[in-house]
């Protein structure tokens, strides 16, 4: 079997790392290298190494990031249009993809640039 993911271990509570969100689907913790006042990982349950590699079967776990990426923007009082947050998936090298278990960034707290460097 191979190596768990930093994520999975996160998840998985065998590394310490206080939940910002969780539910039968996602667990959400803080990135440990901020891009961004707010910068939330937020991570499937179930490993799926990135997004395109997500198949039909995983509909309801795709759906469920967003979903909790909603959730945890009200929580943290951004979800108002007047603030708001970026989402970001990064999917392979060129990208900068450095943890192979699908995460959605969520961004906040600063103006961000469009487009992204
Ligand atoms: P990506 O480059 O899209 O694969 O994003 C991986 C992110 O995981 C980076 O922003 C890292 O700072 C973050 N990261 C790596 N290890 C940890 C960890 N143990 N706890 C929280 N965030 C982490």
């Amino acid at each position: 079997m191979s190596e768990k993911t930093i994520f999975q271990k996160i998840i998985d509570r065998e590394i310490p790392a206080p939940l910002v969100y969780e539910d039968e689907w996602v667990a959400a913790f803080n990135d440990v290298n901020p891009q961004a006042p707010i910068h939330v990982l937020i991570v499937p349950k179930k490993l799926i190494p990135r997004v395109g590699e997500a198949v039909a079967e995983d509909q309801a776990t795709l759906g469920a990031l967003l979903l909790a990426a909603g959730k945890i923007a009200d929580k943290l009082g951004i979800k108002d249009r007047s603030k708001g947050f970026r989402l970001v998936i990064n999917h392979g090298k060129d990208a900068g993809e450095s943890v192979p278990h699908l995460h959605v960034h969520l961004l906040a707290g600063r103006s961000l640039e469009w487009p992204p460097g």
